[in-house]
């Protein structure tokens, strides 16, 4: 912007003058015209001028930097994504893999006539059974997470008591605390409130988190799962922890725990079977009914996973 002042008005002067015998009029000028720009002088205006392109020039390096900036960032997410995924298929392709392979043995020694004690059948038989039961889980853990992902999982809303599903947990997987020589020691009040949700889905998320405390436990190791109510009002719900004595959560695998495919370090060291799927599912579930969880972990002394849902 530039405002035009007139500093001068002088008077119109007429002067002759005689150079080399030539008579030379002059006009004297009337005006004096003076331009300013309103910033001062002109030298200011160019140095404004030059720090707004500067500043302009700056702010694209920046956006620029941001954007690049961004573009590893995502690069490495994808690239980590592509190797948890690879990960996945080899976890769970190691999944099928072993109960397959009993199934078959088991299968082919019936077949093949080598068993003929009835006991001995029986056990075959009862071996048949927990090992597709583990196939149908890994399955239905997969179908899941991948109705999950793509939004079209429909929870059922019922009255759940989580004692029963607590209880229901703890069967499913007393097979594996047999093995793994674990116990569980229950600290259940006699009655709890209410939750309301889909009964399938909640007593999943248990079984999880047990199937995990069982998993992750030392041989011998006491498992410890309590629930309570907590609150009242609106604000009641059901708390329920599960305990191990396990070796723990390390502080850097923390913030990971409940991402799809994501496999501790111990656990893929030590080929401790899993998919790195299940806490991503627990965690799913849980915020799909309106709780919480939260895990706990002491290296060395063990891990507790609290879980808290609305009452009804
Ligand atoms: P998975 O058990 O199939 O690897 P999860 O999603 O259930 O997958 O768990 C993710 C990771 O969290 C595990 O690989 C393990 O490192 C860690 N983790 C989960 N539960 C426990 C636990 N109770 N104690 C120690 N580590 C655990």
């Amino acid at each position: 912007m530039y405002s035009l002042r007139i500093w001068h008005f002088n008077q119109r002067v007429r002067a002759n003058r005689r150079i080399w015998g030539v008579v030379e009029e002059s006009v004297e000028p009337r005006w004096n015209l003076a331009v300013r720009h309103q910033a001062g002088s002109l030298a200011a205006a160019v140095a404004a001028a030059r720090n707004r392109s500067l500043a302009l020039s700056f702010g694209v390096l920046l956006l620029l930097g941001v954007a690049v900036g961004m573009i590893v960032v995502s690069t490495r997410r994808a690239q980590r994504l592509a190797a948890q995924q690879m990960e996945f298929v080899a976890g769970v392709s190691h999944e099928l893999r072993t109960p397959l392979a009993v199934i078959r043995a088991a299968g082919e020694n019936l077949a093949d006539d080598v068993v003929h004690d009835p006991d001995k059948t029986r056990q075959y038989g009862e071996l048949i059974n927990r090992e597709g039961r583990r196939l149908s889980d890994m399955v239905e853990r997969v179908l899941l997470f991948a109705k999950m992902r793509s939004g079209s999982v429909q929870f059922e809303q019922v009255e759940v008591d989580m004692l029963a599903t607590i209880d229901d947990a703890i069967s499913a997987n007393s097979t594996w605390t047999d093995d793994h020589s674990v116990t569980v020691n229950r600290e259940l009040p006699a009655s709890l409130p209410q939750v309301l949700g889909d009964r399938a889905a909640l007593t999943s998320v248990m079984q999880n988190l047990i199937s995990n405390a069982v998993k992750y436990s030392r041989r011998g190791g006491v498992i410890t799962v309590q629930a309570r109510a907590v609150g009242s009002g609106s604000d009641a719900s059901v708390q329920v922890a599960i305990h191990d004595q396990g070796d723990g959560i390390p502080s850097s695998e923390m913030p990971h725990l409940y991402e799809p495919f994501f496999r501790g370090d111990r656990a893929r060291a030590a080929q401790i079977q899993g998919s790195g799927l299940g806490l991503s599912l627990v965690k799913q579930v849980v915020e799909a009914h309106s709780g919480h969880i939260e895990a706990v972990s002491t290296p060395g002394s063990g891990s507790t996973f609290l879980v808290q849902l609305p009452a009804v």
